[in-house]
């Protein structure tokens, strides 16, 4: 579903991707994992172009990304992405946020755009809360909408970057347990954090990048669990 070839960014002479290759097959969840700086989002965002990468390609279900005429509005709309930072709209109930682009980009009515929505915010546990604004929600039940807007969008991909991380700990837990529930129904999913019990029991596969390249690529577990290099076991010693 995902196929990134010799990616490269730089910000001015700061290459901050150095030449990144890695496939995510359908229905696969990759894990990111990587010290501050080492170009984790900077990758995340090149998947779906809100980075422009400065050399290399990114299909994303078929399409090339990185191809100049491409209709990126359109392949976006295929691929969801959940941030730390949720974003919502704070005037908006939690509905009308999951709702807003399927009436308006996708031109769906507001009858079935609701319908869709209603049933997205009770499969994460939030039928209750749909008509609440977003500073009546725990960040835990903000993040859950942030993630049940993606959804809503039917997005053949789900990016996440370190959504659980601006997260109280005690709300971390019910983020996590939606996104496993996504990872066991054969969402394709590139999950960049710090969890490393959720990549161990979530992903299939993880890559760990360093100063803008993957040192390590590999099974989840037994990546995890008998790290193979030095900086990878430094890292792993440190987020644990
Ligand atoms: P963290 O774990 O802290 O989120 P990260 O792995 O996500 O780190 P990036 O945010 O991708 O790292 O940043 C990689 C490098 O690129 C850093 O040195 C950062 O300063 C630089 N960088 C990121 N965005 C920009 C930008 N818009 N302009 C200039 N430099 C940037
Ligand atoms: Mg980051």
């Amino acid at each position: 579903a995902i196929s990134v070839r010799d990616l490269r960014k730089s910000y001015g002479r700061n290459e901050v991707l150095r030449g990144v290759t890695f496939d995510v097959a359908p229905s696969e969840v990759l894990c990111v994992l990587g010290p501050s700086g080492s170009g984790k989002s900077t990758m995340l965002k090149c998947l779906n172009l809100l980075e422009t990468p400065t050399a290399g390609s990114v299909v994303v279900g078929g399409v090339t990304l990185t191809d100049p005429g491409v209709d990126i509005d359109a392949a976006r709309t295929r691929i969801g992405m959940v941030f730390q930072h949720f974003n919502l709209f704070g005037h908006l109930s939690a509905l009308d946020n999951v709702t807003l682009a399927l009436r308006h980009v996708k031109k769906v009515s507001k009858a079935e755009a609701e319908e869709i929505g209603h049933s997205q915010l009770k499969r994460l546990g939030l039928g209750h809360v749909a008509r609440h604004r977003p500073a009546n929600l725990s960040g835990g039940q903000q993040q859950r909408v942030a993630i049940a807007r993606s959804l809503a969008m039917r997005p053949e991909v789900m990016l996440f970057d370190e959504a659980t991380s601006a997260l109280d700990p005690e709300l971390v837990k019910e983020v996590l347990a939606v996104m496993r529930e996504l990872a066991g129904s054969g969402m394709t999913m590139v999950v960049v954090t710090h969890e490393i019990g959720f990549a161990r029991e979530a992903a299939d596969r993880v890559i760990f990048m360093d100063e803008g390249l993957i040192a390590e690529d590999g099974d989840a577990r037994e990546l995890l669990d008998h790290p193979p290099g030095t900086r990878f076991r430094e890292f792993l010693a440190q987020v644990l």
